[in-house]
């Protein structure tokens, strides 16, 4: 079988109910994913929208389907109907799609705010000073705003990526605050801000994010093995 099945029962021994665990599995067949699910699990996370479309038609209901990565407004229409979270939400123009996308579906959907903790450069995600204050979040009725999703930067420097995370936490924590004021004429602005979720954390730096304060982390290799292709 293609599921390393102790590692998964020994990460869910480390995330000990306290963070959920996103298994990312794109690229992976329809097998691995069965026999993750035939164990108990639920959360899975994917990149590629059509991948997602063709996985959830063939795979069982109850699954909850993350989508991780840039998502192309284009394309929100074909998983507005059913995602569960969507993790990558690195624009204001594609915030408006999901809320369109999800009032013709009847739905509120729950997403996460891209934010961009790493040294690296990236095309997506909010920059920090974007988040605070900003009424731009909201006009929009069906989205929910419930956290924040970050990725630290690829490399072995442990203090560079636990700063990022720390970072990534504290942004977190000043607006959980905010969103979980009583809405007042001060704070209406932040009525689609309901923050729970703070997703950190891939293989390499899972534990790490945990120590941080993460509480949803998105593991694919580490369950599945190497990928053939990196994204
Ligand atoms: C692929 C991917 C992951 C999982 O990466 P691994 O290193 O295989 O655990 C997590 N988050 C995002 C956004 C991804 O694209």
């Amino acid at each position: 079988m293609a599921i390393n099945i102790e590692k998964y029962s020994y990460l869910l021994k480390q995330l000990n109910g306290k963070a959920t665990l996103v298994a990312v599995s794109k690229t992976k067949p329809l097998e691995d994913l069965q026999a993750l699910y035939d164990l108990g699990h639920r959360d899975f996370g994917e990149n590629y929208v059509q991948e997602l479309v063709d996985k959830a038609t063939l795979l069982p209901k109850d699954i909850r389907w993350h989508f991780l990565g840039h998502l192309q407004s284009n394309k929100v229409k074909y998983i507005a109907p059913f995602v569960h979270l969507i993790h990558g939400v690195d624009s204001l123009s594609l915030l408006k799609e999901i809320d369109k996308q999800a009032a013709k579906n009847n739905r509120v959907i729950d997403c996460l705010l891209q934010i961009h903790i790493a040294k690296e450069e990236t095309k997506f995600g909010f920059d920090a000073s974007e988040l605070s204050g900003s009424t731009e979040f909201n006009h929009w009725r069906n989205v929910n705003l419930v956290g924040l999703m970050g990725m630290a930067s690829f490399s072995n420097d442990t203090n560079l990526i636990r700063n990022e995370f720390s970072n990534l936490k504290s942004l977190f924590d000043a607006n959980k605050q905010s969103s979980n004021k009583e809405a007042t004429d001060d704070t209406v602005e932040m009525k689609n801000f309901h923050f729970t979720i703070l997703s950190m954390g891939m293989s390499g730096d899972y534990e790490i994010a945990l120590e941080q304060g993460s509480n949803m982390v998105r593991i694919g290799s580490l369950l599945f093995g190497e990928r053939n292709y990196k994204h």
